[in-house]
Order: structure tokens, then sequence, then C-alpha cells
């Protein structure tokens, strides 16, 4: 009995030194101190043994069972120290490493554009007001002296909604708007978007930026219109930048001007961008139509007002030198990070 305990121990203490995982202890203890295990296999052949072996034999497989325990306590507490130790050294957060940068969001260049834009009216003392994109023929057409004949009522140019309704043409709605509902002096800016069904290519997009600018007033003439934007093509283009105004129709204003700057390439000597003329035209303005005034219920007797409407996409193309106006509405990232 005695050199079976002693061989039972040894095979235990090589076995449970071996063992690598608290799953390898938990099959060890089975195997050994479990109700079939080899200890209680000796444990049942002490009935077999003479009392005085018998006492002997007891006290011997009970100390066996004590030190079983104590090897198997014993080295679960050895592995677990382990595996925590490993654990940490898995999760160590080495801080010497460069940290991951977030991507930071910037605005897109439209809405700089507008932000620019904006900034340098107000500094002259215009007001950002805006209204609906979805807008009666009224606003639209009617009320800005377009008469029903005229093309831009054309279905091929305008998304209808209903026969009244529809995406409004231009920001010059908010003109009628801001004028019914108070009295001049008014010096409004009105950035936004406009709807017209071009085919889309390089210059055409059916939806489109534009920032409109009314000022009315008594006494205003076309001096101050003049003046008003020679002074934003200086704050929008650089200070050697030129305006002049070329005759034009529109039926909102009379006299009606086509207006240009100086070539944002070339300065005016002439290149591809301009045509070699050196001249770019950005926008369109005019005297506020006495008719408009009339239908507002202001008298054009006693008041006069200029009004302009500029493309904003085109704007952001010169400023950005960009090609082609579907990169502005295409988000397309690459070309967003470019610019
Ligand atoms: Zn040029």
């Amino acid at each position: 009995m005695r050199q079976q305990v002693a061989a039972i121990q040894d095979a235990m203490a090589r076995e449970v030194k071996a063992a690598g995982t608290t799953v390898q202890l938990d099959e060890l203890r089975r195997k050994y101190l479990g109700r079939k295990g080899m200890v209680a296999r000796l444990f049942d052949e002490l009935s077999r043994l003479e009392p005085d072996e018998r006492r002997e034999s007891g006290r011997l497989l009970n100390e066996l069972k004590a030190r079983c325990e104590e090897m198997i306590s014993r080295r679960r507490a050895e592995i677990e120290r382990e595996e925590t130790r490993q654990a940490l050294s898995r999760e160590t957060i080495d801080v010497t490493m460069p940290g991951r940068r977030p991507p930071l969001g910037r605005k897109h260049p439209i809405s700089r554009v507008f932000d620019e834009l904006k900034e340098i009216f107000l500094r002259m003392g215009f007001e950002a007001v805006d209204g609906p994109e979805v807008e009666l023929d009224y606003y639209n057409f009617e009320a800005l002296n377009i008469p029903h004949n005229h093309p831009a009522r054309d279905i091929q140019d305008t998304f209808y909604v209903t026969d009244e309704v529809l995406l409004r043409t231009h920001t010059s709605p908010v003109q009628i708007r801001t004028m019914e509902g108070r009295r001049p002096p008014i010096r409004v800016i009105v950035p936004g978007r406009a709807y017209r069904s071009d085919a889309t290519d390089a210059s055409h997009s059916p939806v489109f930026h534009q920032l409109e600018g009314l000022a009315v007033d008594r006494g205003v003439r076309f001096s101050d219109l003049r003046g008003t934007l020679a002074l934003w093509a200086k704050e929008f283009f650089g200070p050697d930048t030129k305006v002049r105004f070329r005759p034009h129709y529109f039926p909102f204003t009379e006299p009606s001007a086509e207006v240009d700057v100086t070539c944002v390439m070339c300065g005016g000597h002439g290149c591809r961008l301009c045509k070699m003329t050196g001249w770019l035209e950005v926008m369109g303005a005019g005297m506020v139509h006495p008719r408009v005034l009339e239908n507002v219920g202001y008298d054009p007797r006693e008041l006069s007002g200029f009004a302009f409407g500029m493309g904003v996409d085109r704007l952001v193309m010169l400023k950005y030198g960009v090609s082609d106006i579907r990169l502005l509405l295409e988000n397309d990232m690459r070309f967003l990070k470019s610019i």
C-alpha cells in the first residue's frame, strides 16, 4: 500500500506540473480524486486489510488525498497568474505610438462661397433672407413682370408641380415676398437654390445656386448698383478686379445689364477661359421695373431700386478652377478633398 501511495503521488506530481490549463487540472482532479478515481479505489481496498494495517494505510491515503488537493490548487493559482499576465501584456497600450486622427469634415465649396458672399454684402448693410423653393407661379413669374407668353414659362424650362405651383426657376420670387412684407428702405440678399429643367452638362445642372440682391428706397440710382457691384468684385475676386455693364433685357428690370468682371485667369489680357476677351460674365442686374414695384403696392414715382442675381456655382468654379459643374453636386470625396 505504501508503495502504491508513493507511486500515485509521484505520477500525479509529474502530471500536475505538466498541466498548462485549468481544464487539464480539472481532468487530473477527476482522474485521481474523483468518486471513481485512483485514490478512491485504494480506499475501497482498505476493507480487505488487517485492522492494524488498515489504520496505517487509511492515514497514508488521507495524507495522499490532502497532498493531491494541495498540488492541484497550487498549480491552479500558478496557471491563473500566468493567464492574467499574458492577458495584460496583450492588452497593453503603447503610449509612444502615434494616435489615429479622425478625418475632419469641412464646408462644401458652394457653402464656403455663399458664406463669403454673405459676409461681403452684410458688411455693406444688406440682410440675408430666404423663401420657399416650391413656389407659386405668381411669385416666380407674374409679379416679376414675366408675361404669359414668355419663353421662360415654357414647360421645357420649368419644373411644374401643378399649373400654378412650380420649383422656383430663380431666387427672385423672394424679392416680391420681401417687398410685400415690409416698407422701404429695403436692402436684402437672397442666397438659395433654384431649378430649371436643363439637360445636365459641364456648365448646366437642373439644380443650381443663386445669390440675389435687392435695394429699394427713395432715390436709388443706377450708379448705386454700379458702386455696390464694383466693391463686391474687388472684395470677392481681388483689389484689381474691374466690372463692366453691357445693356441687356430682363422683364423685371429696366434698364437691364449683364455684368462682367475682368478675367480671374489672365487679369484682362485675354486667355482661353475668357475666350480672349479679358472679361467673364458673372451676373444679371438692373433697376427694378416700375411694374414690379406697382405689383407690390409701391409707387414707382416715389421709390426706386436695383436688383442683381449671380450664379453661385459659376463663381465657385471660377474661384476654385473647377471646369465641370457636376463635380460640385456629386459629393465625390476625392474631388472635395482636393479643393
Ligand atoms: Zn482670361
